[in-house]
């Protein structure tokens, strides 16, 4: 800058300083300036022979914004109104006009951000404190602008010298990584820090003016599915277009943000300050997203349809913090998935016990299997004459405090937290290993073992090599090995789940179809499935015996399994009437209390050798 004050000092003043204050300026210059303030003495120095000195001035200046206009950095010269005296060639690159046309110009003509008392007042700011650094935009030609990082100084005469440099990259990175760290980068929304930082905002501000605000936690239903056995990209389609229906629910002032994975939060602000009114209103619109999210889906794979589950929190003032609301919403939010999904909850401070206990549970599930807290129960499957056929691998949970858990509450939760997948390969390993040793025994050389397995670990990568790799070591019998599948599987993703069943059978592994009816499997795609049994859930057997309507679903599951040529099996049989009803109807397999329940491997041993003895001195 001092080096500019010098070029000034030439060009204008038409004097020269003293040498002393010039060797000053030679030592704070940089080396651009040194170059230039070189040629400018040189030039002197040299021209002092034959030119005369004005001349040489001249010269030497001119040669100074010779090597100024080379440079990529602006040069301008100002009067204190903002006009023009002089402007470099970069200059008028960045804004991409004609060095004269930019000279009829003032400054702010360009500028994009301040306005024209702004512009002024800084002129004379500058005049009077010597000099200012800033940031600014200025317009282009077309229309676009560029950043600049602005140094001017106060020189004589009131005029004012100044450096600018294009940082529009710079600005750009900066935009960037500022998307990247408050933004998500496949949706474009609010991410989890910014977030955070819109629900503290909004506690403040309903702190101070009253009124009530909501956060309505969404996470998709059947998201996982998709995105597991679909593809990343899919998912990210559905992300997108999930982000865009949310947004449109909600007003300009309201927050629509991406939690992380499938989970969207709202911020509701501005309700109203009376509670039962401000939960209508946040229900209104809860219910809003929720209907929007019903809708199908046009992704590139074609139609698809989810749901969402809503957990929602009515807020006012600051009397819990951020993180407590979010936990609120998030409780609800999983009691919402427990009712059924699809559905909105409000926050009750009773879930938080619910959420205590799933959450010592989880810790707990973690720690079970390594302990061998989790057995597996054996209930027999049987043939028409009460003949054990083999036995449905049931598992059980044996708490330290709880006592017995129900796989009911211990399997969902495993499956949520991916503990399903090693559980699942263990439940195999041990079937495998069961039906080796039984090989052994000429009383259970026959036997059949039915495992279960949940959709999430059927489709998991390496699932079908894990079954390989049990087959090869050639240790059992794989056609005594049945995997029990459910009619979720294959709702969705049907082609590849039905190449993964092929896979398996071409293994020699049996398959079933467990809770036949419960879901919503078309007969369609069942003549697709390469299945050996329909399984007939238990709720149509507790009906049995009936009339006509309590017997249609029982009795056309065995027509469809006989159409089909398939096996079929009643599950939780519990009377001698159900089991007469179902045999009339044409099934001749049956599980369930009536002829065992489920129980440790040395008793399911003992009653099958307790039922031959008989046979055997008959
Ligand atoms: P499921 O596969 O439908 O198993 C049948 C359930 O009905 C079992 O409950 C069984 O004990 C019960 N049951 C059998 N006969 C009768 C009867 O006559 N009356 C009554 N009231 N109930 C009967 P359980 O053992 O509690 O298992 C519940 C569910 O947990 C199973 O339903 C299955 O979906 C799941 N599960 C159990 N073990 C495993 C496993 O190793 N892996 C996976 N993925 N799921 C498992
Ligand atoms: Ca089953
Ligand atoms: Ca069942």
């Amino acid at each position: 800058m001092r080096f500019a004050l010098l070029l000034l000092l030439a060009v204008f003043g038409g004097t020269l300083a003293s040498l002393t204050y010039l060797q000053d300026l030679w030592w704070d210059a940089s080396g651009l300036w040194k170059a230039a303030a070189a040629a400018l003495l040189t030039s002197g120095l040299v021209g002092a022979i034959v030119i005369p000195w004005e001349r040489r001035l001249r010269l030497g200046a001119r040669r100074a914004v010779q090597a100024i206009d080379s440079s990529n950095d602006g040069y301008w010269v100002l009067d204190a109104e903002g006009r023009f005296v002089e402007v470099n060639d970069a200059y008028c690159r960045m804004v991409d006009l004609p060095r004269e046309q930019v000279m009829r110009m003032k400054i702010a003509d360009f500028e994009a951000v301040a306005t024209q008392d702004r512009i002024r007042a800084q002129i004379q700011r500058i005049l009077k404190a010597g000099n200012e650094r800033f940031e600014t935009r200025h317009r282009r030609r077309d229309g676009h602008w560029i950043d600049l990082e602005i140094t001017v100084t106060a020189v004589d005469h009131g005029l004012l010298v100044a450096f600018l440099r294009d940082v529009s990259q710079r600005k750009a990175a900066e935009e960037r990584i500022n998307r990247l760290a408050f933004y998500d980068a496949l949706t474009g929304l609010p991410n989890r820090r910014l977030l955070r930082e819109r629900i503290d905002r909004a506690l403040l501000v309903s702190a101070r003016n009253g009124a009530r605000g909501a956060l309505l936690f969404i996470d998709l239903d059947n998201f996982k599915a998709l995105n597991d056995t679909r593809g990343h990209a899919l998912g990210d389609e559905l992300l997108v277009q999930v982000a865009q229906r949310l947004s449109q629910c909600v007003r300009s002032t309201d927050t629509v943000a991406r939690q992380g994975g499938d989970e969207f939060v709202v911020v509701l602000e501005a309700l109203n300050a009376d509670a039962q009114v401000a939960l209508t209103e946040a229900g209104r619109v809860a219910e809003k997203c929720r209907v929007a999210l019903e809708k199908p889906f046009e992704l590139s794979c074609g139609e698809f349809h989810v749901s969402g589950s809503f957990g929602a929190v009515v807020f006012q003032g600051k009397g819990q913090s951020t993180g407590e609301l979010e936990q609120r919403a998030d409780t609800a939010m999983y009691q919402a998935k427990q009712a059924g999904r699809n559905r909105i909850v409000f926050f009750e401070p009773s879930m938080l016990e619910n959420l205590a206990r799933r959450t010592g549970l989880e810790a707990d599930l973690r720690e079970a299997l390594p302990l061998g807290a989790i057995v597996p129960f054996f209930q027999a499957q049987v043939d028409v004459r009460g003949r054990v056929l083999g036995a449905e691998v049931l598992l059980r949970w044996s708490h330290p405090q709880r006592g017995w858990v129900s796989p009911m509450e211990f399997i969902p939760l495993a499956e949520e937290t991916g503990l399903i997948m090693p559980l699942g390969a263990w439940v195999i390993e041990g079937a495998c290993t069961q039906l080796a040793r039984w090989r052994e025994d000429p009383d259970f050389r026959h036997l059949m073992l039915s495992v279960n397995v949940s959709p999430l670990q059927f489709v998991q990568p390496g699932f079908v090599e894990h079954l390989q790799g049990l087959v090869a070591s050639g240790r059992f019998d794989p056609a005594r090995l049945q995997l029990e599948l459910t009619e979720g599987l294959v709702i969705r993703n049907l082609d590849e789940v039905i190449n993964r069943m092929h896979t398996v059978r071409s293994l020699g592994i049996a398959l079933s179809m467990d809770d036949f009816g419960t879901g919503q499997s078309s007969l369609g795609n069942l003549r697709r499935l390469p299945i050996q049994c329909l399984k007939i859930d238990k709720s149509f057997v507790d009906v049995l015996p009936g009339g006509p309507g309590e017997e249609a679903i029982a009795s056309s599951i065995v027509m469809m399994a006989q159409a089909l040529g398939l096996d079929v099996i009643a599950e939780g049989v519990e009377t001698q009437a159900q089991r007469t009803a179902l045999t009339s109807l044409g099934c001749h397999k049956f599980q369930g209390y009536l002829f065992g329940r489920p129980v440790p491997l040395d008793a399911f041993e003992a009653s099958l050798r307790e039922a031959h003895r008989p046979a055997l001195a008959a």
